[in-house]
C-alpha cells in the first residue's frame, strides 16, 4: 500500500469464531473477529489478536421434548493450543488473579493470544468460564483480564504494538493499563490519558442504547477496574454515571468506526450528546471468503456459466441431507427454500413471516414455501427463549415445511448460507448494525430478501441481485413500523420472489450471478483490512 512499514496492531475482542467446535464465540462479533484474523494472515498484515480462553464457551442450547430451549455447558479441551510459558497477573477485588497465556494459530489465522484464569492456585479460576455468562461483577472481571491482562501479556511476550484496536467496549480497560504504564514512567494523568488515546481505535457495534453495557462507578472501584490511576470523578468524566463502556471507549480512542455506512449515521446520532468523543466513521464489515463461500460459485458467476444453478443444487442437497440427519425432516429439493438464522431478540423479528397467516398458510401447507430457522437466545433472556419456543411450535404446525436447527453454530451457519435459495432478514431498521450472514449468502448465489438495514443498502439492486423489503422506512412506533414492513414484505415475497423462482428460472439464475458478482470483492475481508489501515490505523 505504501513504503513506510505498516503499524503493528493488537486487536482485542471477547470472542473469536475461528472454527465451529473451537468454542470461543457466541455470534456476529466473534465471526467478525475470526474472519479479521484469518484475513490478516492471508494478506500478511502485522496484527495479533488478544482474547480469553473460555472453559465452557457460550451455551450449547438444545430443544427439550416440550419444545423449550435448554442450556448446557460442557467443558472442552483444546490440545492444539500452545503454551507460551507466559503468565501475567491482574488485581481484581484486591486479589491477585493469574492469567496463563495460550497461543492459537491453527486456523490459518494471525496469532491469537488467549488469557486463561483456570490455573492452579487461583481463587478466581472461573472468570474465563462462560462467555457472556454474567452481567455484573464477573463481567467486569472478565473485561479486566482481557484489557489489563491483555496489555500485560503483550509486554511479557515482547510484542511491539503501535495501535490498540478495541472491537466493542469490552476491551476498554486495556486503555486504563496503557494510562497506568505511562504514569508509572512519570507522566501526569492528563498527559498519560491523551497519549494513550492517541494509540487507541475503537469499533462500536450495538445500535440499541440498552445493548451498550454500563456499570455503577462504585462497583468499578470495588473491582479495581480503575487500575489504581482513575479517581471516581475521572471515571465519571470518561464514561458517565453509571459508567457506559461505549461512551468510555469513544472518549478514550483517537478514532472509531461503525460496521456499515448506515450504522455510522445511526451511531453518530445515538452518541451526538457525548462531548469530546472520537469521530465515528463507517467501515463496513466483510467476510473471509475461504471460510464461508463455495468458490466454484464465484467462478461460475465470473464465467457467466449456467453451471451456477447446478452447483447451487448440490449445495442445497447437502443442506437438505444435513437437515434430515439433524431433525428427521425431509424438505423438498424443488421447492423454494428460505434460510433465517439470527440471535433470538425482538428487533430481529424471527417470526415475522408468520405475522399474517392468511397470506402464507397455504404456501407452507402445500410445501411451495419452506423455511429453515436457527439461532440461540441468551441463556438469561427469557424473552429470547420464548421467541425460540414459538418458532419450534411453528415447526409442529407446518411439519415438513418449517424446520428449526438447534444449537446454531458455524457449521449450521455455513450450511445455511450455501444451501438456502433465499436469505431472509427482517430487522426493525436501523437496529441491525451490519449482518454479515447476508454477505456470505450473497456470494454463494443465495439471494437476499432483506429490509434495507445494516450492509444491505450498500449492495442491494432490487430485482437484480436480491430484493429490498420496503424503502428504508423508519418509525419509533414499533406497531406502525411492523405494520408497514409486513405489507411491504408480503408484496415482494408474493409478487416477486415466488413468481421469479417458479416461473422465470432464467432470471433467477441471472440474479444469482449478479448477487455473487456485485458482492465478492466489496465485502471480502481484504477491503475491510485495507480500510482499517487507511482510515484507522495509519495516522494522518
Ligand atoms: C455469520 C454468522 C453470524 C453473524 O451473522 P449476522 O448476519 O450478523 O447474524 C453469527 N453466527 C454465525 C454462526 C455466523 O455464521
Amino acid at each position: 500500500m505504501q513504503s513506510k512499514p505498516l503499524p503493528h496492531v493488537a486487536y482485542f475482542c471477547m470472542e473469536y469464531a475461528l472454527q465451529s467446535d473451537f468454542k470461543m464465540y457466541a455470534g456476529g462479533l466473534g465471526i467478525l473477529a475470526g474472519d479479521y484474523l484469518k484475513g490478516a494472515k492471508d494478506h500478511k498484515f502485522p496484527i495479533v489478536g488478544i482474547g480469553l480462553k473460555w472453559k465452557q464457551g457460550y451455551t450449547d442450547q438444545r430443544i427439550s421434548p416440550d419444545g423449550k430451549p435448554v442450556d448446557t455447558y460442557p467443558i472442552y479441551e483444546y490440545p492444539f493450543l500452545q503454551d507460551t510459558g507466559v503468565t501475567v497477573s491482574v488485581t481484581i477485588r484486591k486479589r491477585e488473579v493469574k492469567c496463563k497465556v495460550w497461543l492459537c494459530d491453527k486456523f490459518r489465522n494471525a496469532p491469537l493470544y488467549l488469557l486463561d484464569t483456570d490455573v492452579q492456585g487461583n481463587e478466581d479460576n472461573w472468570i474465563t468460564g462462560q462467555l457472556y455468562g454474567w452481567f455484573g461483577e464477573e463481567r467486569i472481571a472478565q473485561e479486566m483480564v482481557l484489557g489489563i491482562g491483555g496489555v500485560k501479556a503483550l509486554r511479557a511476550l515482547k510484542i511491539p504494538i503501535d495501535v490498540y484496536h478495541f472491537n466493542e467496549g469490552h476491551a476498554l480497560f486495556a486503555g486504563f493499563e496503557l494510562v497506568r504504564e505511562k504514569m508509572e514512567k512519570g507522566k501526569p494523568f492528563e498527559k498519560a490519558l491523551a497519549d494513550s488515546r492517541d494509540e487507541i481505535v475503537f469499533t462500536t457495534h450495538t445500535p440499541v442504547v440498552q445493548g451498550n453495557e454500563s456499570h455503577y462507578l462504585d462497583r468499578l472501584l470495588y473491582m479495581g477496574a480503575d487500575n489504581g490511576v482513575f479517581t471516581k470523578q475521572q471515571l465519571k468524566k470518561l464514561g458517565g454515571a453509571p459508567f457506559n463502556m461505549t461512551v468510555g471507549a469513544l472518549r478514550l480512542s483517537r478514532k472509531a468506526n461503525a460496521v456499515a455506512q448506515l450504522h455510522a449515521e445511526t451511531a453518530n446520532k445515538m452518541w451526538k450528546d457525548v462531548k469530546d468523543r472520537a469521530e465515528i466513521i463507517g467501515i463496513t464489515n466483510a467476510i473471509h471468503i475461504p471460510t464461508w463461500v463455495d468458490r466454484r460459485i464465484i467462478k461460475a458467476a465470473k464465467d457467466n456459466s449456467s453451471n451456477i444453478w447446478r452447483l447451487h443444487q448440490q449445495n442445497k442437497k447437502k443442506l437438505l441431507d444435513f437437515v434430515y440427519q439433524r431433525t428427521g425432516v425431509r424438505l423438498k429439493r424443488d421447492a423454494l427454500l428460505l434460510g433465517f438464522s439470527r440471535r433470538a431478540v425482538p428487533y430481529k423479528r424471527s417470526d415475522f413471516i408468520f405475522s399474517d397467516r392468511s397470506k402464507i398458510d397455504k404456501l407452507f401447507k402445500s410445501g411451495k414455501l419452506q423455511i429453515i430457522f436457527s439461532g440461540k437466545a441468551h441463556p438469561l433472556d427469557d424473552g429470547g427463549k420464548r421467541i425460540v419456543a414459538n418458532i419450534v411450535a411453528l415447526t409442529k404446525k407446518y411439519p415438513g415445511s418449517v424446520v428449526f436447527l438447534e444449537n446454531y453454530d458455524m457449521t449450521i451457519g455455513s450450511m445455511l448460507v450455501r444451501g438456502s435459495d433465499v436469505w431472509l432478514n427482517n430487522p426493525r431498521r436501523p437496529q441491525e448494525a451490519s449482518g454479515t450472514s447476508g454477505m456470505k449468502a450473497a456470494m454463494n448465489g443465495v439471494l437476499n430478501l432483506s429490509i434495507l438495514d445494516g450492509w444491505w443498502p450498500e449492495a442491494c439492486q432490487h430485482g437484480v441481485n436480491g430484493w429490498q423489503i420496503g424503502g428504508g422506512y423508519e418509525n419509533k412506533n414499533e406497531k406502525k413500523l411492523d405494520a408497514h414492513d409486513q405489507k411491504a414484505f408480503y408484496k415482494v415475497l408474493l409478487n416477486e420472489v415466488l413468481p421469479t423462482y417458479y416461473e422465470d428460472k432464467e432470471h433467477w439464475v441471472e440474479m444469482m450471478k449478479q448477487s455473487t458478482l456485485t458482492t465478492h470483492k466489496e465485502f471480502a475481508v481484504k477491503r475491510m483490512l485495507e480500510e482499517y489501515y487507511q482510515q484507522l490505523y495509519i495516522k494522518r
